[in-house]
């Protein structure tokens, strides 16, 4: 069920008709958009009574919802979300691209500061790192660990750029969270509900990226469940499923992002990294990506890819990203978007990085 309120409705009636939701045993999830806010109701196994709703004060229209993804839809949102990075210019979805890049694992300070510094450079926004990696092998370096978190929050505090990084368990979700700007759910994750669920409850922008057999409606599904939590900033990432190809290491389905895109009003973004597994892949697909309307990239970097611990055949050179992102920003501006010159910070926020603190909830 979604309720539409009428353009010039008050925050105060916005207020009031979630109360009234949340009184009858709902969850109310105000979305604001451009035109007016739009109210999404879930938790409704049974009627709703639509009469009553319609009654209340500052409601334009209810509207029932088919689909069974409700928040991630364009039907309860039109505009496309845009998430911000307080106090940079960093942004994901809308006109401008969002460029991650970084190491598949941050290994040492010195390696990550190294990759860091070039791509930070070369105009990237955001750094990739990983410090808990879901390794297919327990015999496989398995990340640093909150080591490689706390360098991570040194590589935001030299460079500005903000940091992306994957949590694999609830206990490792709470350090990401604490030190981390953008907390990254992976393949291997996507359909662990219990921790979809408690990255919903974080304060957060989420990277979500698709299972390696996911559909695009079990996507669109693991996303309703951060949104059911109350995260409303959810990125969704392709990157490659598993086909019969041998050529590359998965099959980067690059029409997901069109059809994403007509479905929902989240940003997408590509991983021509894992989607290719292969170097020489990596920028022809980024390239495509952008074509096809991406909102972004994220890309494995390493300065020594032959000794890297892990993903090191996908890793492309500083130099190679630096050249691919003056192209994608070629590409990009022929469908009239942009790629940013690099992360600016606009001013310090406050440092969430205090370990005897517990991070706030959203419920
Ligand atoms: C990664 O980003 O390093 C990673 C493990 O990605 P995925 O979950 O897509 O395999
Ligand atoms: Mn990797």
């Amino acid at each position: 069920m979604l309720i539409v309120m009428k353009k010039q409705a008050s925050a105060e009636e916005i207020r009031a008709v979630c109360e009234h939701i949340e009184g009858l045993g709902f969850r109310a999830h105000p979305l604001p958009g451009a035109q007016r806010t739009a109210i999404g109701i879930t938790g409704n196994q049974g009627a709703i009574d639509q009469g009553s709703l319609e009654e209340l004060s500052g409601v334009a229209e209810v509207i029932r919802v088919s689909k069974p993804y409700k928040l991630v839809s364009r039907d309860v949102k039109e505009d496309d979300t845009v998430i911000r990075f307080p106090g940079t210019n960093a942004t994901i979805g809308g006109k401008n691209l969002a460029i991650m890049a970084g190491p598949c694992s941050i290994e040492t300070r010195e390696q990550a500061f190294a990759v860091a510094e070039q791509i930070a450079a070369a105009g990237a926004q955001f750094f990739r790192g990983g410090a808990y990696k879901p390794r297919t092998s327990p015999y496989a370096f398995q990340g640093l660990g909150e080591e490689a978190l706390k360098i991570m929050a040194e590589i935001r505090d030299t460079f500005g750029l903000r940091i992306v990084s994957e949590a694999i368990d609830h206990e490792t979700l709470e350090l990401v969270e604490r030190y981390a700007d953008m907390i990254q759910i992976g393949a291997r994750n996507m359909q662990n509900y219990s921790l979809l669920r408690e990255v919903g409850r974080t304060r957060k922008p989420v990277l979500l990226k698709r299972g390696m057999a996911a559909t695009l409606e079990e996507l669109l599904m693991a996303a309703e469940y951060i949104m059911n939590e109350g995260n409303y900033e959810v990125v969704l990432c392709e990157r490659g499923v598993r086909t019969f190809v041998d050529h590359t290491r998965n099959t980067l389905d690059l029409s997901i992002v069109p059809a994403v895109q007509r479905l929902s009003h989240l940003p997408i973004i590509v991983d021509p990294s894992h989607g290719t597994g292969k170097r020489n892949k990596v920028v022809p697909l980024a390239r495509a990506a952008v074509a096809v309307g991406a909102d972004g990239l994220i890309v494995e970097v390493h300065h020594q890819p032959d000794k890297a611990l892990s993903d090191g055949a996908q890793s492309i050179y500083p130099q190679q990203f630096a050249d691919m992102v003056g192209e994608v920003r070629q590409i990009a501006r022929i469908l009239h978007r942009d790629v940013p010159d690099g992360i600016r910070v606009e001013r310090q926020t406050v440092d969430l990085v205090d370990a005897d603190q517990p991070v706030a909830r959203a419920r």
